[in-house]
């Protein structure tokens, strides 16, 4: 079998990727492990709800925004809704308790009125933010220090701080090892425009990629994976890959011009047995690998919103955290005391449950490492005492509501890890620590390109988006 274009796997840079390539005609084949598209962008049913997997908020899609013209120019937006959603978030610490509005004038107003001493910080902050990739050009030749450290530099009180940090874990999980550079692009894109659910779920987009890819000829095989990848000096000469659902364990070997990695890069080179995988690792090891979440899904007999919450996004943290230092010791604290994030899905018409129901999910950092090693017995015990401890914690924050869920269930860092096979159970690909060096090409393969959260743009929605519509690109460049 010859193709154009192999992408390993389906996740939303592969997906963007196929959908692109395969509209300008090029003959595409993208493999995919898991039963559906999406890796991170995908949900499940449980009774009557629709759970979602990986979306909170995808920011953009105002008319300026880069990703507007790709899924206009892709047919993206015929078969799906974005919703904006009500606010930014909401933040809380037993100090504080404030909106975080979208505007950026609001959002200033709100922060000078609360903190009247910090004026001056509050408008270096956003103009930091807000002209963002210009200043990012004019100081590329100096050092990038962290968010946490321009924070220092500019304000000398402590909530305020960590209210403009309530977000971080959509990005990293400690603000002293987060690039400002980053942080800016990534979270002024929030200021610049919205940010966004998708009616039904973010499998709807996955699903819409796909289509794209079939109705334009490509071809997308799911519960396909890939176990090897075979090259010669300088290139990929092809792939093997299974049905991963069969026992037969038949081998396919298929070819084409050029390949796009959207699986982990990791993983990539463990399935190169040439010197270009031990190259590709040496390539990729400087970069430290990013947290997993852990998510707590919760199906409500009653919308939430006619119950009487008011936000669609809350972010809590714990009250021993008294400044930025703490952060990252809470993220590793017991989940009694771990901050955390509660999306209410109800505020807006998500969708994911029938009328008057809802679906809502608990968010929390979380590491590989505090699960691995459970055995099963163990693994299931202790995602039942987490369900119970973020099950009383969200009794708290919405009293009353116990006796409206009728489905609780929690996913770990294993989970994600099952899922997409991404190392650690990492949703971010690689940390986007100061400093770092994105991995851009694949130095020694010159048809291999990256299309994911572990390339140049990193992770979230837009960061693999862009990866995959922009690899693309690079390749019709290219032929
Ligand atoms: C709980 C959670 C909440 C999140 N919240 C947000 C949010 O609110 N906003 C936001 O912007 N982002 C959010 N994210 C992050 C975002 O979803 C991801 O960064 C992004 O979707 C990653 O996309 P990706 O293309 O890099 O691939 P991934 O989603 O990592 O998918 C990779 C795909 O490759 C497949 N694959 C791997 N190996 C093979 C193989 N050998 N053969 C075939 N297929 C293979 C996997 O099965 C998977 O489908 C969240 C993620 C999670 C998990």
């Amino acid at each position: 079998m010859t193709y154009d274009i192999i992408i390993i796997g389906g996740g939303l840079g592969g997906l963007t990727a196929g959908a692109k390539l395969a509209k300008e005609g090029r003959k595409v084949l993208l493999l995919e492990q898991h039963d559906r598209p999406g890796g991170c962008a995908t949900t499940f049913k449980r009774k009557e709800f629709t759970m979602e997997v990986g979306l909170h908020e995808m920011d953009g899609l105002h008319p300026g925004d880069g990703k507007t013209k790709m899924f206009q120019d892709l047919g993206v937006l015929d078969g799906v809704e974005f919703l904006p959603v009500p606010e930014f978030y909401r933040f809380f610490n037993g100090r504080l308790d404030l909106v975080m509005p979208h505007n950026k004038e609001e959002a200033i107003d709100l922060l000078k009125n609360k903190f009247p001493d910090q004026s001056d910080g509050i408008d270096s902050y956003f103009d930091r933010l807000m002209n963002a990739r210009r200043i990012n050009i004019l100081e590329r030749d100096k050092p990038d220090i962290s968010i946490g450290e321009y924070l220092d530099s500019i304000f000398t009180n402590e909530d305020i701080k960590l209210f403009l940090l309530g977000n971080l874990g959509y990005f990293h999980d400690d603000p002293y090892s987060l690039s400002l550079r980053y942080f800016s692009i990534a979270e002024a894109a929030y200021f610049h425009g919205r940010a966004n659910f998708i009616k039904g779920g973010s499998q709807k987009l996955s699903d819409r990629l796909m289509e794209i890819i079939r109705e334009n000829g490509g071809k997308v095989l799911l519960s396909h994976k890939v176990t090897a990848i075979n090259t010669d000096e300088a290139s990929i000469t092809s792939i093997v890959f299974k049905n991963a659902l069969s026992d037969k364990h038949i081998e396919i070997t298929a070819r084409a011009k050029e390949y796009i990695a959207n699986a982990a890069l990791l993983n990539i080179a463990e399935m190169m047995s040439s010197e270009h995988g031990i190259k590709l690792r040496k390539q990729i090891e400087p970069n430290a690998v990013a947290a997993s979440l852990l998510t707590v899904y919760f199906g409500f007999s009653k919308s939430l919103k006619d119950f009487g919450h008011k936000y669609y996004s809350t972010f809590i943290f714990d009250e021993s955290i008294a400044d930025q230092k703490d952060i990252v010791r809470n993220n590793r604290d017991d989940f009694s005391k771990r901050s955390f994030t509660f999306v209410d899905y109800s505020q807006v018409d998500s969708q994911l449950a029938p009328e008057g129901k809802s679906v809502g999910a608990i968010c929390v950092t979380d590491y590989l490492e505090d699960w691995e090693n459970l055995s099963k017995e163990k693994y299931k015990i202790r995602k039942n005492e987490v369900a119970e401890i973020f099950t009383s914690r969200l009794e708290k924050l919405i009293p009353g509501v116990t006796e409206i869920i009728s489905h609780v269930e929690v996913g770990t860092a294993k989970t994600i890890k099952r899922y997409t096979l991404n190392p650690e159970g990492a949703v971010y690909g690689f940390a986007q620590n100061p400093n770092r060096k994105p991995v851009e090409t694949v130095e020694s393969l010159h048809n291999l390109h990256i299309a994911s959260a572990w390339g140049k743009f990193g992770g979230g929605f837009s960061g693999a988006i862009y990866s995959g519509y922009m690899t693309a690109m690079e390749i019709l460049r290219k032929r």
